[in-house]
């Protein structure tokens, strides 16, 4: 379960980690008297389940309270990468001196927990650790043995010095959040500093699924809806949502599962599970096709179809007819059932269609690389 970071945040103050100070709104009015009270520009970032925000325009600064109101105005109801904007922390923009990274994850190989610090923070810690793997630290924590001090001393080596207690401190509160909430990972991203103070600016909090229940997690379980997968469901497909760029849709759960290990095998990662069940006609084939691009990640998109009781034909018509505002490579197998008449309605579109699962999936992964290198 992943909280919003207004949730994380509470979390975090619970604890004691110092925050920017701020309200969580759902009108702009009330942005507007957030922004009056606080008498100084005020960041609003919008609370969806996904991070990336900045970029994909939810963080944004006002610097005077009617300001903040119409960003409010602009923010509140739109979308954004396929979760609707339903509330919005209002906080002081804070002008930090530097931006760090702490996160505390289950690793599960090493079946211990992991602190991860950086102090170069603020940007995707991923992309660090790909670039300069020697400006992350890593540091594992046996459960049983805590954070002792000598392993929170090499987490931190590579700190400025004069911070070192600090950050020790806001990794034992986090620490001792990640065993009350029984959670997954917990990241800070930008820790802030200003002044010499540490200041979380992001909370990114997972629980684990099967948690125990207690008093700690209420008013976290508000229902998250993901519009992609919504209009799936109403659609009679079954939609998941995954961490990859590279979109799939096919049909049967065990056709589509194989399709996601082939491109996973082929170095590539899946973007999201569709299912679009079993004879389904070219309508639903249409939509199937143009749900998966709204999810913005997505940069190549691979159909995989053995037809049976789906007929080839209707899924070839159904991939023609679909219509994307963004213009995306397809990759497609088509075979069985009426695949002559598919191939057919499918060349004369254009498209050429690959033969094996195998092919389709080496050449899904080459076109997202291609697709993220031009970029
Ligand atoms: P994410 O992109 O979804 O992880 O959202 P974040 O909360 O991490 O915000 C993205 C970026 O906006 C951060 O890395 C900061 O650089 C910037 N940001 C967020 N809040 C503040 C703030 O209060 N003051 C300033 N100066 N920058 C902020
Ligand atoms: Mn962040």
């Amino acid at each position: 379960m992943r909280l919003l970071e207004w949730q994380g945040r509470e979390i975090l103050i619970r604890e004691g980690i110092a925050v920017p100070e701020g309200e969580v709104v759902t009108e702009p009015a009330e942005a507007r008297r957030v922004a009056e009270r606080l008498k100084r520009p005020v960041v609003l970032k919008a609370q969806v389940p996904v991070g990336g925000r900045g970029k994909a325009g939810g963080i944004r600064l006002a610097r005077t309270p009617e300001e903040a109101e119409a960003v409010a105005r602009g923010l509140l109801g739109q979308s954004l990468k396929g979760f609707p904007v339903e509330k919005l922390l209002v906080v002081e923009a804070v002008e930090a001196n530097a931006e760090h990274y702490l996160g505390l994850i289950l690793d599960r190989s090493a079946r211990m927990p992991l602190f991860l610090y950086s102090s170069r923070g603020g940007v995707d810690i991923e992309e660090v650790a790909r670039e300069s793997p020697e400006l992350v630290s890593k540091v594992h924590i046996p459960p049983l043995e805590g954070p002792a001090a000598f392993r929170l001393r090499r987490l931190f080596a590579l700190a400025p010095k004069d911070l070192r207690p600090a950050l020790m401190d806001v990794a034992q509160k986090l620490w001792s959040a990640f065993l009350r909430y029984e959670a997954n990972l917990l990241e800070i991203n930008p820790l802030a500093e200003r002044e010499g103070q540490l200041l979380a600016l992001d909370a990114k909090v997972i629980i684990d699924e099967d948690h125990s229940p207690g008093p700690q997690f209420q008013g976290f379980e508000e229902a998250q809806v993901d519009l992609v997968e919504a209009e799936a469901k109403k659609a009679g497909m079954s939609y998941v949502r995954l961490d990859g760029d590279i979109g799939i849709l096919g049909n049967g759960a065990g056709l589509v599962m194989a399709t996601l290990d082939l491109v996973v095998q082929a170095g590539g990662r899946p973007a999201n599970f569709l299912d679009i069940g079993g004879g389904a006609r070219a309508e639903r084939v249409k939509t199937g096709i143009e749900l998966i691009p709204r999810d913005e990640r997505v940069k190549v998109l691979f159909v995989n179809v053995f037809g049976g009781i789906t007929r080839c034909d209707e899924v070839a018509r159904g991939v023609v007819e679909a219509q994307h505002s963004r213009s995306l490579p397809v990759v497609i197998r088509l075979v069985g059932t009426n695949e002559e008449e598919g191939q057919r309605i499918l060349a004369s579109a254009g498209f050429v269609p690959v033969r094996t699962m195998e092919e389709g999936a080496a050449k899904a992964v080459a076109l997202a690389k291609e697709a993220r290198c031009a970029q």
